[in-house]
């Protein structure tokens, strides 16, 4: 099969500017056939990886931290022209916070994989000591988007490694340029195949997820979630899911207009609102309702995009044509229905794939704009009742990563954040935490579950390994013969270890009467 051999050798992705659709370059994709081998090169360095004292490898981080802030500059440049990011977003959300990451794990990882003690009660387990490893999960398969397509990979990339494992890394298609730059920057401080990098679409994804690895770290779409899950799930393979967002703002009568209406505006048009924390839907109580709205069309008016903006823009284009077309279906739809469309709604004519930010009024609950991920520069403002509707209004969706709540009182901030289904509930600000590197970003509901960010995103990283000690002769209390002198010590026992004070005084006598009989009986050779 000559034929489909070479087909395969020559794919390749193309990777163009969404700021002007200029070509940039060819990236080979990786054959799939390869991955086996690739996951068995990987497993064989993630052994030698693994022995490496964690001094060892927190040095070689460092080193590779110190390249990133020598390179910084130029991972920017790729983010601007690969993903249409202007350079001071590219800057504030993926390089400059990533800087922090790298320093929180390098000095928190050795803390928190350090052996573990664990405390044993004498008199139950005597003669006993015992501890926690925690011990590298082996290979993990790693598979990220292209909308953050530095800081969500190193999430991952930077604590797996300390942890002790290898990583085989399939970028997205869309970001296969800035995938080759982190991995050129990592790799000189690793052993060699000890970072892997796959290039491809789902394709490759699958396979990845399909080969011989211990645990699939996945950042994308709910659908994509679901397979991974499901392919995962037959080999019980541990799978972390970080996934989409519909994330609601709710606006109170007693909120800083002002601040909430800067912040909306930022957390719903950063990124072209190709975030999953994007802020999508916003409740306003309908006291402030008018005030606030002044506010946003006055913001959003400011906002500088599109093929004339220059170099110095606010909301950058969508990543391609089919993440534009999906925005302008559900904007299109909105307005079909007669939904009242504040400003924008419409992509810019011209080069590139741009779309005006949108604010749409009042959507009705059904419709797409209201209810799916919209993934662009798209939000919907709904007016409500009262604080009451509007957590009611912000938990029905499907979606539960983030949500922000808007009011001067913090202590009423501080009770909605409890009624709130999401993983994260910021008051009085949004969007920005997963560059916190010890705040936990994780979903409920379809947004997933698992965790990046903190120690809690060690957790399916590292397997922890109990071993205990013991330096008893003789059998234990428990073993055989089971005798009747065994079932009256375990009655006192249980009064003598969990109840009142004078049952425990007429426990002791049972006990210390019957356990000599009961030592004998367990010490007795039987040969
Ligand atoms: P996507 O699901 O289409 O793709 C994500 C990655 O999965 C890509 O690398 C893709 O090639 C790969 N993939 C696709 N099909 C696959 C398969 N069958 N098996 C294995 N891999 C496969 O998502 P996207 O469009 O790249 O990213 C946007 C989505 O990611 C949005 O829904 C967004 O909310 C979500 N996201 C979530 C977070 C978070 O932290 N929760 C962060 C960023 C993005």
């Amino acid at each position: 099969m000559p034929a489909a051999v070479s087909e395969i050798e020559t794919m390749s992705i193309e990777v163009r500017a969404p700021r002007d659709g200029r070509m940039l370059a060819r990236v080979a994709v990786t054959p799939v056939s390869d991955l086996p081998r690739l996951v068995a090169r990987a497993r064989a360095a993630s052994r030698g990886w693994a022995t490496l004292a964690m001094k060892e490898r927190v040095r070689r981080l460092g080193a590779i931290r110190d390249r990133w802030l020598e390179r910084g500059r130029e991972v920017a440049q790729v983010l601007m022209d690969e993903g249409g990011k202007s350079e001071a977003e590219a800057l504030t959300s993926e390089v400059v916070p990533s800087v922090d990451l790298f320093n929180y794990w390098l000095k928190a990882a050795p803390r928190f994989l350090a052996r573990e003690p664990v405390k044993l009660n004498a008199l139950n387990f005597p003669g006993k000591r015992a501890f926690i490893d925690y011990e590298p999960r082996g290979v993990v398969a790693l598979v990220t988007p292209w909308n953050y397509p530095a800081s969500i990979p190193l999430r991952t990339l930077v604590p797996a490694l300390l942890a002790g494992n290898a990583v085989v890394w399939k970028p997205s298609e869309l970001s296969p340029l800035s995938g080759r730059l982190v991995h050129e920057i990592f790799a000189p401080d690793l052993p060699p195949d000890l970072l892997t990098l796959v290039q491809g679409d789902g394709v490759v994804g699958e396979a990845l997820v399909d080969a011989d690895i211990d645990l699939v770290a996945f950042t994308g779409s709910v659908a994509t979630g679901k397979r991974i899950a499901q392919r995962a799930a037959a080999r019980l393979i541990p799978v972390s899911l970080e996934l989409g967002g519909k994330n609601p703002a709710i606006v109170l009568e007693d909120a800083d207009l002002d601040r909430a209406s800067a912040g909306i505006v930022w957390g719903a048009f950063a990124n072209a609102g190709q975030n999953c924390a994007a802020v999508s839907r916003v409740y306003v109580v309908k006291e402030v309702q008018s005030e606030f709205e002044r506010r946003v069309r006055s913001r959003m008016a400011l906002l500088r995009f599109g093929p004339a903006a220059g170099e110095v823009f606010d909301v950058g284009p969508v990543v391609n044509e089919k993440q534009l077309a999906r925005v302008e279906r559900q904007v299109n739809e909105a307005k079909e229905a007669g939904t009242p469309v504040w400003s924008g709604g419409a992509r810019v004519e011209g080069e590139g794939t741009w779309f005006t930010p949108t604010a749409v009024a009042g959507p009705e609950p059904e419709l797409a704009i209201a209810r799916e991920e919209t993934f662009g520069p798209a939000l919907s403002v709904t007016v409500v009742e009262d604080e009451a509707a509007a957590v009611r209004r912000a938990n029905e969706s499907d979606y539960g990563l983030s949500a922000s709540v808007w009011t001067k009182d913090l202590r009423r901030g501080e009770r909605l954040a409890r009624a709130l289904e999401a993983g994260t509930v910021t008051v009085n600000n949004t969007s920005f935490t997963p560059v916190i590197p010890n705040a936990p970003w994780s979903g409920r509901k379809a947004s997933g579950h698992g965790a990046t960010n903190s120690h809690r995103a060690l957790v399916e990283m590292v397997a922890p390994k109990f071993v205990l000690l013991d330096k008893q002769r003789g059998g234990e209390l428990w073993w055989f013969p089971h005798d009747q002198s065994l079932v009256e010590i375990a009655r006192a026992l249980l009064d003598f270890l969990h109840r009142s004070l004078r049952r425990k005084l007429r426990a002791l006598p049972v006990i210390l009467r019957r356990m000599p009989a009961r030592q004998k009986r367990l010490k007795a050779p039987v040969l």
